[in-house]
């Protein structure tokens, strides 16, 4: 029960605590969310995932991209070709020496995957995401046809 933590840095953006993180995340939510970890590929449930619906963030729930923009990249990770208007943010991602560009949830700015410039039309980008970085809400609302456009 030694719930107190001699907290070193607090975490910037949102107001949680590492403890309050911890609790509320699945301990491989926690690793890739909060320490920037990349699940191994072929282990989320989401890369099975072809309901209509929307992908939230994990970690503050703000949509991200929509079921419509999923596609199957072979990978073993969650893929999309676009994200919902600013729901994301990039940085250059250095690591390794690689030349990626690392994708954070706008709001929380919590690690999600990276993009790459080899995806499909009509972006040509994919999204490889990490499916604990993920939260699917299915479309509740069948009736009346939900689609866009
Ligand atoms: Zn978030």
């Amino acid at each position: 029960m030694s719930s107190q933590q001699p907290s070193a840095s607090p975490p910037s953006g949102v107001e949680k605590t590492d403890e309050e993180w911890r609790r509320e995340l699945t301990p491989e939510q926690y690793r890739v969310l909060r320490a920037h970890g990349t699940e191994r590929a072929g282990t989320s449930p989401l890369n099975a995932e072809h309901r209509p619906g929307m992908f939230r963030c994990a970690a503050c729930g703000q949509p991200l991209f929509e079921s419509d923009t999923k596609f199957d990249s072979g990978t073993g990770w969650p893929s999309f070709y676009k994200p919902l208007d600013g729901a994301v943010g990039t940085s250059n991602d250095g690591a390794y020496n690689m030349q990626r560009t690392e994708v954070h949830c706008s709001r929380c700015r919590r690690h999600l995957g990276h993009v790459f410039p080899d995806g499909p039309q009509p972006t040509g980008e994919r999204y490889c995401m990490n499916g604990a970085a993920l939260d699917f809400a299915p479309a509740s609302a069948p009736s009346g046809s939900a689609k866009k456009e």
